[in-house]
C-alpha cells in the first residue's frame, strides 16, 4: 500500500512564503531585477559623456584633462552595462565602481578647475561642474543601497566642501567675475537639500516596496486553503470563471471533478479532529501527484476537493477520476485506515455558470454517494443556463 505522508497541520499554507520581514533589509533584495534599468542608465550615460565631449569640443572648451578623462568615464558606463549583461554575479562591483568612478571623477574635475592654472578659474568649467555635481549623489541612490549610498554620498559631501572652503579661506583660490564663498556656500546648501531629498524619496521606495511585498504576500493567503496548501475556495472560483472564457472564446474543452471523503464524520468522530486533519492534508498531496501541470486542485469545502482540468472532455475527466478513486482506495493514511472518496464530474457547457457547472457535478457526486460511495459518476447533458436547480446532497 502507497503511503500517504502525515504531514503536520499547520496554521500557515505549505505553498506560502512566511511574511516578509519589516525589520530586514530591503534595499538589496529590492534593488534586484532592476538590472535592465541599470543597464539603460549606463547607456545613457556614455551616450551623455559622448555628447558633452562632442559639445565642448565644437566650442572649444574641452579640458585639457578631459581629453582622457570623458573617454575612461565612457569606456567604464559601457564596461559596466556589459559586465551587468553577462556577468549578472557581478552587480554589486559594477553598482559600486560605477558611483565610485564618477564621484573620483567629478571630485578630480573639480578641483582641477579650481587648481590648474594660475588666477581665477574657468568659470564655464566650474558651472558644468555644478550642474554634473547632483549626479554623484543621485547615482549613489540609484545603485547602492541606502546605507551605503548615505554614506558615500556624505564622503562625497566633505571631500569636495571641506578642503574647497579651506582653499577660500587660505586666499589660495583667486575669484572670477563672482566671490567664490558665497558661490560655493550656496552650492554645498543645494548639495545638502539634494542628499536629504534623495534620502527621503530612498526611504518612500523601500516603503513602497515593502508593502508591494506584502501585498503579494496577502493576495498568495487569500487564495490558499490554510490546513492543505492548495487553492482555496474563492481562488477555485476565479479559475473556473477563467476556464468558461476559454470555453467560450476558443471552445477549449474543460471538465471538473468534485470529489468528497467518504464517511469522513466517522474518521473524526473515531481518531480525532487532528487526525481528520492529517488525512486531508494527506489526501491534497495524494491528488496533487495525480494532476497534469495544467490541472488545478483545490478545496472546496470540508472534506470536499475539486479538480480542474482544462483541455479534458467528459470521458478523459472520468477516466482521471477513476484512476484517482482507486489511488486513494489504496492508500495508507496516518490513522492507521484506508480512506474511501466519491467523485461526480461534469464537463461545462458552452453559456454555463460556474454555479451550474459545479452543480452537475455535484447532482453526479449525489449519484456516487447514493449508489455506495467509492465510486465515479459522470453527469451526461450539460444544463440550459436558466435550469439550474436546487442539489440534493449525500
Ligand atoms: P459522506 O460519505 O456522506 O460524505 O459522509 P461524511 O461523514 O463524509 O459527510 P458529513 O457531511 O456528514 O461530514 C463531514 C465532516 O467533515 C463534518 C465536519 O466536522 C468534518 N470537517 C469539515 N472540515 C473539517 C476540517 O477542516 N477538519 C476536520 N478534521 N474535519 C472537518
Ligand atoms: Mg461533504
Ligand atoms: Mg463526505
Amino acid at each position: 500500500m502507497p503511503g500517504v505522508a502525515g504531514r503536520c497541520p499547520c496554521v500557515r499554507p505549505r505553498n506560502v512564503s512566511p511574511p516578509p520581514d519589516a525589520s530586514l533589509p530591503l534595499e538589496t533584495s529590492a534593488l534586484r531585477g532592476e538590472l535592465r534599468i541599470l543597464r539603460s542608465l549606463l547607456l545613457v550615460g556614455a551616450a551623455a559623456v559622448a555628447l558633452t565631449a562632442l559639445l565642448e569640443w565644437q566650442h572649444g572648451q574641452l579640458a585639457p584633462w578631459d581629453r582622457w578623462a570623458y573617454p575612461l568615464l565612457g569606456g567604464a558606463c559601457l564596461l559596466g552595462a556589459a559586465v551587468l549583461h553577462w556577468r549578472r554575479q557581478w552587480e554589486r562591483h559594477v553598482r559600486l565602481g560605477m558611483v565610485l568612478a564618477l564621484n573620483a571623477y567629478l571630485v578630480f574635475a573639480l578641483y582641477m578647475v579650481l587648481l590648474a592654472r594660475e588666477g581665477p578659474p574657468d568659470w564655464y568649467q566650474l558651472v558644468s561642474n555644478f550642474y554634473w555635481m547632483p549626479l554623484a549623489y543621485g547615482s549613489a541612490f540609484i545603485f547602492l543601497p541606502r546605507r551605503e549610498a548615505l554614506i558615500t554620498s556624505a564622503l562625497m559631501f566633505a571631500v569636495v566642501f571641506g578642503p574647497t572652503f579651506w582653499l577660500i579661506e587660505q586666499g589660495r583660490l583667486v575669484d572670477g567675475p563672482l566671490a567664490l564663498k558665497p558661490v560655493f556656500t550656496n552650492f554645498a546648501v543645494a548639495q545638502a537639500v539634494y542628499m536629504v531629498l534623495l534620502l527621503a524619496i530612498s526611504r518612500l521606495r523601500a516603503d513602497y516596496l515593502r508593502t508591494r511585498e506584502r501585498a503579494e504576500w496577502m493576495r498568495q493567503v487569500a487564495a490558499t486553503d490554510p490546513l492543505t496548501g492548495i487553492a482555496n475556495r474563492r481562488a477555485l472560483n476565479e479559475r473556473l470563471v477563467s476556464a468558461l472564457g476559454l470555453l467560450a472564446r476558443h471552445d477549449q474543452a474543460v471538465s471538473l471533478l468534485l470529489l468528497d471523503i467518504d464517511s469522513f464524520k466517522l474518521i473524526n468522530d473515531e481518531h480525532g479532529h487532528a487526525a481528520g486533519d492529517a488525512v486531508l492534508t494527506g489526501l491534497s498531496a495524494l491528488l496533487a501527484e495525480q494532476l497534469r501541470v495544467s490541472d488545478e486542485l483545490g478545496r472546496w469545502g470540508g472534506e470536499e476537493f475539486l479538480l480542474l482540468a482544462p483541455g479534458t472532455t467528459l470521458p478523459a475527466a472520468t477516466e482521471l477520476a477513476e484512476r484517482i478513486r482507486a489511488a486513494v482506495a489504496q492508500a495508507a493514511f496516518p490513522h492507521g485506515r484506508t480512506v474511501t472518496v466519491s467523485i461526480g464530474v461534469a464537463q461545462a457547457g458552452v453559456g454555463e455558470t460556474p454555479e451550474q457547472w459545479v452543480a452537475r457535478a455535484d447532482l453526479a457526486l449525489y449519484e456516487a454517494k447514493r449508489a455506495g460511495r467509492n465510486r465515479v459518476r459522470q453527469h451526461l447533458k450539460p444544463v440550459e443556463a436558466e435550469a439550474a436547480g436546487p442539489t440534493p446532497r449525500a
